[in-house]
């Protein structure tokens, strides 16, 4: 029988690990031939040639305007069009304001929103020449709510949540759906790039209070569940944390 997803192509951004691999793979799961993006191109390799389904592999920087819509492009030239876009890569890197290293403020801006930006800019007239199509936008819990030692990343994801409404107005008018997906604490790698030692502590912390935390799975599942709902329905936004998380 063929997936809910036959015949559509996805691109997702930040697909060489966790939330962005999952969601790749489920997405080709469900019939859909995924474009993935990111800068670790052998990760890529590996997981493409696992699917069973057609795939497209790009190195991509996100923060590079011209490598990020030649990702999409690509996705939409080679695959045969363009239904679906989901915004997943980021990064996180925490630490108080007053010591923060401005580099890394530098890099959570670049990725975070603009790497955001030009992939949607540029996935736009595609979905829209197609007739519509989803645009899923990964922000976090901590979009929607603030904390000292994460305002940064904190303002990025208050960015994506404040941008995906605006751009779902926008879109609807075309039928292109917007969903914004918050998910609270997840095992990947994206803890491990904080280097700051207090920061491991509070977050290993919270790990060991919250006990079981999400795998990348549960999120690919909302992502699943949010470009398969039928084209009256729009799934605006879905917060996702595990059980024992309480903020
Ligand atoms: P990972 O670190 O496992 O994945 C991040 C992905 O982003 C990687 O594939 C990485 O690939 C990619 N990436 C980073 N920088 C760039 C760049 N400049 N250009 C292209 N790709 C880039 O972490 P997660 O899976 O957890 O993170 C995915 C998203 O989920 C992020 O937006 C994160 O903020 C969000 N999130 C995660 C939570 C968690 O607890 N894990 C909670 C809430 C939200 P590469 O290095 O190969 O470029």
């Amino acid at each position: 029988m063929p997936g809910p997803l036959e015949g559509r192509v996805a691109a997702v951004t930040g697909a060489s690990s966790g939330i962005g691999e999952a969601t790749a793979r489920a997405l080709s799961t469900a019939g859909a031939s995924v474009a993935l993006g990111a800068r670790r191109a052998d990760r890529l390799e590996a997981i493409a040639q696992s699917l069973d389904g057609p795939a497209l592999v790009r190195e991509v920087d996100v923060a590079e305007e011209e490598q990020a819509r030649a990702f999409i492009q690509a996705a939409h030239d080679e695959l045969g069009g363009l239904q679906i876009l989901v915004n997943n890569a980021g990064v996180m890197l925490l630490g108080p304001v007053a010591d923060a290293d401005i580099e890394d403020w530098r890099r959570m801006i670049a990725v975070n929103l603009l790497g955001l930006l030009y992939c949607t800019h540029a996935a736009l007239p595609l979905l829209g020449e197609g007739g519509g199509g989803d645009i899923v936008n990964v922000s976090s819990v901590a979009g929607r709510r603030a904390d000292a030692g994460a305002a940064v990343y904190n303002m990025t994801k208050f960015g994506v949540h404040a941008f995906s409404e605006a751009l779902r107005q926008e879109a609807l008018h075309q039928d292109i759906r917007v969903t914004t997906v918050a998910p609270g604490f997840v095992e990947t790698e994206l803890q491990g790039h904080n280097t700051n030692p207090l920061v491991r502590q509070v977050m290993a912390r919270s790990r060991e209070q919250i006990g079981q935390v999400l795998d990348a799975d549960d999120i690919a599942e909302a992502i699943l569940h949010a470009v398969t709902r039928p084209p009256h329905v729009c799934v605006n936004e879905v917060v996702v944390r595990p059980t024992r998380q309480a903020r």
